[in-house]
């Protein structure tokens, strides 16, 4: 699919529930243009949305809620990228091991909480060659684990016996938290997919270090709304 056409308006963070501030973080860091996505209307002119990590059974029945769930995938089928993370991705697969699958735009099955209970959280660094040359710190938080790739689905991070990572020409899906460490190699990689120029290209280091865990909560507060003049 190619980028979407008249894509002005950047990345869009789907801000119903979870991990949003930290991306939008993310995205300001790597010098990308990002926004917080509450409503249809706000899909418009987005070359991609990211689908945060937080919990899929809440976020599913918010985006049904309001309307969201087809509105997203129109905006897909017009060329707006997808990334989902962790609780994005099992939202995205196309098969939900044991359960009912959500909005199933990609051909992967995701094992929900297949690493146990919160306390099994971890992190890890990992090489991802299509990302960085360098290796990466990964977090893992009460993950899926991806099970099944289909034909058209490329693995870019295999771990012990399930996959972590993976993608099409039009959407990504990482179980991990690249917002919750210090590296903004996937929040460019997925701008480049988007079809977004970054200034300084691949040659900006893969880890930000002036982020540290708390970075998100001194960050403006993305899309409130700005004081009117004179008011
Ligand atoms: N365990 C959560 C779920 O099943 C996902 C956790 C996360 O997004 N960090 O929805």
């Amino acid at each position: 699919m190619e980028p979407r056409r008249n894509a002005t308006g950047g990345i869009g963070v789907l801000d119903l529930q979870g991990g949003v501030q930290e991306h939008l973080d993310h995205l300001q860091r790597a010098g990308v243009a990002g926004r917080p996505v509450r409503d249809v209307a706000e899909f418009a002119g987005l070359a991609g949305l990211i689908i945060p990590g937080g919990e899929s059974t809440c976020l599913s029945r918010l985006l049904r809620i309001f309307g969201l769930d087809r509105g997203l995938i129109a905006a897909h089928r017009e060329g707006m990228k997808l990334w989902g993370t962790c609780a994005g991705a099992i939202l995205l697969a196309a098969e939900n091991v044991g359960e009912t699958p959500h909005l199933g735009l990609i051909d992967i099955a995701v094992h929900r909480n297949a690493f146990g209970s919160q306390l099994d959280s971890f992190h890890c660094t990992v090489q991802v060659p299509a990302v960085s040359a360098m290796p990466l710190p990964l977090t893992f938080i009460r993950a899926p684990k991806i099970t099944r790739v289909g034909p058209g689905v490329r693995v870019l991070l295999a771990m012990d016996g399930y996959v972590a990572a993976a993608e099409t020409d039009d959407i990504l899906v990482t179980v991990f938290h690249p917002e919750l460490t210090p590296t903004l190699a996937f929040h460019r990689y997925f701008a480049r997919k988007c079809g977004l120029n970054l200034p300084e290209g691949d040659v900006a280091p893969p880890v930000d270090a002036s982020w540290d865990r708390r970075s998100w909560m001194d960050a403006r507060r993305y899309g409130e709304p700005q004081p009117r003049d004179g008011s």
